[in-house]
């Protein structure tokens, strides 16, 4: 398919001027040449639906089946297609008999209306949605098959869903290419993607670089501080205090996040620090629906975070990765930091060791506290490689910390790949 073709398809069906990325304009490129097999791995709100929803509408006679976990993930890019004119529709136990039976007739027409196919992977699952599938692949219906949120495959993600593990059977159906698109892509993650969904071995891969440029990174040891609660004061006061000197978009406040490991942690440190003069709110799995609704109400989404504090050590370093990024979407310098002493990476290495004695033969919960461990484990080894970075006074940035691979390299490596970080990053003292 010609490049034109495609660009003018972008003004066409989705009223957009250009593409939001190189990135996204060569998969969308690709996407439409169904010659391979495509992973794409970039951030939330990059654009990765375009990838394959465009390519889906320029293949005018197909149908392009898009597995999605949630219903209210599928219903908000139904509406959206919807309202640009797209003919989508989901097949999910919330169906009408009617319904079904209508979009079950138009998908065996000769020439179907539907361009976009949304199912559950519970829905994949069934016969029902099984022999549909053989019937349209029969009848070279088929345009892509489509895996959004792709870690839901693999059990080092952070929302596993045992269904999505068996969409790869699909793929001995039919031979149409496959999309497997996610923002979560650790080492660990992608490998779990690349094998459950079976990608074939020429596959493309787009990927945007771990490398955050405006996330700087530190660590401090709460017990060599002398009241580390002020020292998060005096850090967050810091913090905001920048963006207030720039001019903050109408009515948005600056705000950031402080993870903690457990509820009292949070309880404790929201007392302190609205004592400090720092408004806090907390949010854990404990609180009321009432409370949560109250905090999500007070709570302005994505853009306004300046800082990430972990009180503690992160939990993994996927998890690390993808909290500590919530700062400075808006690519605005922001900062990271954790707080941690090294006798709590002890504390929680036992607690866990003591939850797998715990499990005993418990299969399903010794597994996910096995892979919980292993994931600790790996953390504490960022923790390791962030205080040898802070001994040499070097400020260090996200590439080198989180992306498994670079990490490895860099241990490892040692000093090399210290030195090129250093002249890559910003190495003014916080
Ligand atoms: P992701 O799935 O990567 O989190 P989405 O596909 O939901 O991201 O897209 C995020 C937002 O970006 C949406 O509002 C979408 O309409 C918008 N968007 C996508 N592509 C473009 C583009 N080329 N130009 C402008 N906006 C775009
Ligand atoms: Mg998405």
């Amino acid at each position: 398919m010609e490049e034109a073709t495609i660009q003018e398809g972008l003004k066409k069906y989705f009223k957009f001027d250009k593409f939001k990325s190189k990135l996204q304009k060569d998969a969308v490129i690709e996407v439409c040449q169904r010659k391979h097999d495509v992973f794409i791995s970039m951030p939330t709100g990059s654009g990765k639906s375009l990838c394959y929803q465009l390519p889906a509408v320029l293949h005018s006679d197909k149908i392009t089946i898009v597995f999605s976990p949630l219903l209210a993930l599928i219903k908000d890019q139904i509406d959206h297609l919807l309202a640009l004119r797209i003919r989508a529709a989901s097949l999910n136990s919330k169906n009408t008999k009617s319904e079904r039976e209508a979009l079950i007739a138009d998908l065996k027409s000769t020439s179907p209306n539907t361009r976009l196919l949304y199912v559950t992977p519970e829905q994949a699952a069934t016969q029902t949605f099984k022999d549909l599938y053989k019937n349209l692949n029969t009848f070279n219906k088929l345009a892509y098959l489509v895996v959004d949120e792709a870690h839901c495959v693999s059990e080092w993600g952070h929302d596993f869903r045992p269904h999505y593990s068996k969409l790869g059977e699909l793929r001995e159906i039919s031979n149409i290419p496959c999309i497997a698109l996610t923002a979560t892509a650790s080492a660990d993650v992608t490998k779990d993607i690349l094998s459950s969904l079976r990608l074939k071995k020429d596959h493309k891969t787009f990927k945007t670089s771990c490398f955050r440029s405006n996330l700087y990174y530190d660590v401090f040891f709460p017990n060599m501080l002398d009241d580390p609660f002020k020292h998060l004061r005096d850090f967050i006061n810091d913090c905001l205090k920048i963006k207030e000197e720039e001019d903050l978009p109408k009515g948005q406040k600056s705000c950031g996040i402080i993870y903690c490991r457990t509820r009292e942690q949070t309880e404790i440190l929201m007392e302190r620090l609205n004592k400090l003069g720092i408004k806090t709110l907390c949010y854990h799995a404990g609180l009321k629906t009432h409370e949560r609704l109250d905090f999500q109400d007070k709570w302005q989404n994505g853009l306004g975070i300046l800082f990430v504090v972990h009180w503690g050590v992160p939990k993994d370093p996927a998890s690390f990765y993808q909290e500590s990024g919530r700062a400075g979407r808006d690519g605005k310098p922001s900062n990271c930091r954790v707080y941690y002493n090294r006798s709590d990476s002890k504390a929680v290495e036992f607690h866990l060791s003591q939850d797998l004695g715990k499990a005993g033969a418990r299969e399903a919960r010794k597994k996910r506290t096995e892979i919980a461990i292993k994931g600790f484990k790996k953390s504490s080894r960022v923790q390791e490689m962030v205080e040898m970075f802070l001994v040499k006074g070097i400020q260090y940035n996200t590439k080198a910390v989180i992306n498994d691979t670079d990490y490895t390299d860099l241990y490892g490596g040692g000093r090399k790949g210290a030195a090129e970080e250093y002249e890559k990053g910003d190495s003014s003292d916080s």
